[in-house]
């Protein structure tokens, strides 16, 4: 495959560019699967491995949805009333975390808490290590400082401590962003360094630690995940934000959480974010803390995990392509040097309907990369046939 639009024909083409435009509009999120089908109906996709979820979740939530809500006639509550307030539940979250409900603060998606905790919490600068989740840096308001830590890639792009606690150093940062595992690489930091980072960095306002991919990550045979959550009160700064998008499949009712210091958190819900729940929501949070949820939940995780460690051992074979370590159900793939990232997810999606990531918009990333999905095993499958094939 020297440049694999080469072997396009002229229908292929002008869809290859139609595909271009759309991305080039969508800016530093993708087009959902939703924008393709509505503007390129042409298109035929069949797997998306650009959202980065664990399908067998949303199954399981929507085993419990369907017995809970639809075949008993509740859903009509879930849209006619309005949802609990915010405090009330993370009431319904305080004793499954370990943490005072007044330590909690729910959100429409994390990313409405991103918003106001950038918003409100940073005064001046604000550090971030890149590559990242963009909405950290496009959400900075003017006038406030931005300071780069550049991840290096011969270092798989893992967070060196030393280095980073020199930087913080000097630069005085009121705000630093962790993301665990982080996205677009899935480096993970061991709960270990976490501990160190957070002791070192007391003098930091704001400390915060994405953990939306948390339940893909593991430390030891039984693939526990490892959650600082509880550790707000011995680190007041430590503001830990939790989206259930991905590792629970339910991006379409915006759930999150974030657990920080109680003035904080007042401080948020006197301006708003009252109601900023919705009733499908508050039906998963209060699933998410159920006992019976909780099983099942940890048996398709682990399945998927495991699923995924695969996933990630075959792609290796693969020649030309480097493959980055994760421990988050995505994988980073950097393409040989001759090979743009946009033809090859154009080639990917027009030949074998599989829709990929470009990591052209990513800030930080020295080369050409993908971001790869891991979906069910069976599509898992077909995605490594698609990309043996593009590269024959
Ligand atoms: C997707 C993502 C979010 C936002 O999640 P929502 O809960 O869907 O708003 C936050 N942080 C990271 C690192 C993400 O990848």
């Amino acid at each position: 495959m020297q440049n694999p639009l080469i072997k396009y024909n002229e229908e292929e083409i002008t869809l290859a560019h139609k595909i271009n435009n759309l991305k080039k509009e969508a800016g530093s999120h993708s087009p959902s699967i939703f924008t393709f089908k509505q503007k390129l109906p042409e298109l035929n996709i069949k797997i998306d491995a650009c959202f980065l979820s664990n399908p067998y979740a949303t199954d399981l939530f929507l085993n419990y949805f369907t017995k809970e809500i639809i075949n008993t006639g509740k859903i009509r509550e879930l849209l006619e009333f309005y949802p609990s307030q915010n405090q009330v539940i993370s009431e319904i979250l305080s004793s499954f975390l370990n943490v005072n409900y007044k330590n909690i603060f729910i959100g429409n998606g994390a990313i409405e808490i991103i918003q106001a905790v950038i918003h409100n919490f940073t005064k001046k600068k604000i550090l971030i290590n890149i590559p990242t989740f963009s909405s950290y840096y496009e959400f900075v308001k003017p006038g406030i400082e931005i300071i780069y830590n550049t991840l290096k890639k011969e270092n798989n792009y893992q967070l060196e401590l030393d280095k980073y606690f020199d930087l913080i150093k000097s630069e005085k940062p009121d705000t630093i962003v962790i993301i665990n595992p982080n996205n677009p690489d899935g480096g993970y930091i061991e709960s270990h360094d976490i501990r160190k980072i957070l002791e070192t960095v007391r003098e930091v306002a704001t400390v915060i630690l994405d953990e939306s991919f948390i339940h893909f990550a593991y430390e030891n045979d039984n693939f526990d995940p490892i959650s600082m959550a509880d550790l707000v009160t011995e680190y007041p700064n430590l503001v830990l934000i939790k989206s259930m998008s991905k590792d629970f499949g339910i991006a379409g009712i915006r759930a999150g959480y974030a657990v920080m210091d109680e003035k904080r958190v007042k401080e948020l819900l006197d301006i708003g974010f009252l109601w900023n729940s919705n009733g499908l929501a508050e039906y998963f949070f209060r699933l998410y803390t159920r006992a019976d949820f909780a099983y099942h939940y940890n048996s398709v995780r682990i399945r998927y995990i495991m699923e995924t460690i695969e996933f990630i051992e075959q792609l290796k074979k693969i020649k030309g392509i480097r493959v980055y370590p994760s421990r988050a159900n995505f994988i980073l793939i950097e393409l040989p040097e001759n090979i743009k990232s946009i033809d090859f997810v154009t080639a990917l999606l027009l030949k074998h309907g599989i829709y990929v990531r470009t990591c052209e918009d990513k800030i930080g990333l020295d080369g050409e990369y993908i971001r790869l999905a891991s979906r069910t095993s069976k599509e898992n499958k077909i995605i490594l046939e698609s990309i043996k094939n593009l590269f024959k």
